[in-house]
């Protein structure tokens, strides 16, 4: 009877161990996967800019006078940045998913909030929005977290924001709570193209975009969100999004932080 119940236990041992063994290898294959689909998007992405610039050479090459010389250096420079833009990308997230560790040390929210508005304030005049920031008069005037990778998230939101968003307005809003822990509450809301309620589900993995996502120059690699994802989580936070197709979309994370 006892070496009937060893060899039950056994039994069951081996039946746990193949089920961890599946899961890994299912991973695996996801992983395999999503990297193949990577290098595949990222090809695809990075040549139409590299291709723009080819033309803009061939364009140059062939100008008869200096407006269509000055025309195909437009046109150069527009999709040179875009490959900037694309490669920044793919650089940053791998940079993030290796380095596991952010830096905690005193700063001021509001001066975070003044250099994103400087970075964004050309793209969003170009685009007619209007654009607001919200700060909650209770936030402590320096708190202690990882500034970086906070400006960090706030940039790729308001970057997608505004990129997603044709007219009306993209908002920032801080609360802070110091109950049941101190953190900062940051919402980016816009008025934009919104997202359908699938895609809310796979946006933060890597490579993935939503069925709104413009083709071509204007494009990304998918990999924004997925940088804010494991940034936020880094920091011991979250990420939720709420949105509405044709009427916009919010991002809200939660960042704990504490206060001197
Ligand atoms: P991308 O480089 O494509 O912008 P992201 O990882 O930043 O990559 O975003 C993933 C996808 O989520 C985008 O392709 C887009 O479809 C969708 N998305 C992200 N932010 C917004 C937004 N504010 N409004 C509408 N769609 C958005």
């Amino acid at each position: 009877l006892l070496r009937v119940r060893e060899l039950r236990q056994k039994n069951a041992r081996l039946r746990t161990m193949h089920v961890e063994i599946d899961q890994a290898n299912r991973k695996l294959q996801e992983l395999t996967e999503s990297r193949e689909q990577f290098m595949l998007i990222a090809c695809h992405e990075l040549k139409s800019p590299l291709s723009g610039v080819v033309n803009a050479l061939h364009l140059i090459d062939l100008a008869q006078n200096s407006e269509e010389r000055e025309e195909g250096l437009e046109y150069a420079k527009e999709a040179a940045r875009s490959l900037t833009v694309l490669i920044d990308d793919v650089l940053k997230f791998a940079q993030i998913s290796h380095s596991g560790e952010s830096r905690d040390e005193p700063f001021s929210l509001v001066e975070i909030m003044q250099t994103i508005k400087q970075i964004v304030k050309a793209e969003v005049s170009a685009k007619g929005l209007e654009y607001s920031i919200e700060i909650d008069p209770k936030t402590p005037a320096t708190v202690i977290g990882s500034a970086y990778s906070i400006r960090l998230v706030i940039l790729n939101l308001m970057g997608n924001a505004i990129k997603y968003t044709d007219a009306g307005s993209v908002a920032i809003r801080s609360t802070y709570h110091k109950t049941p822990q101190e953190e900062l509450i940051i919402s980016v809301t816009d008025t934009g193209v919104g997202i359908s309620a699938s895609d809310q589900i796979t946006i933060f993995e890597p490579y993935k975009r939503a069925g709104n996502a413009p083709d071509g120059l204007k494009g990304g690699l998918g990999l924004g969100l997925a940088i804010v994802h494991q940034l936020v989580e880094q920091l011991g936070g979250s990420i939720a999004v709420s949105s509405v197709e044709g009427q916009g979309s919010e991002f809200t994370v939660r960042i704990p932080v504490h206060s001197i």
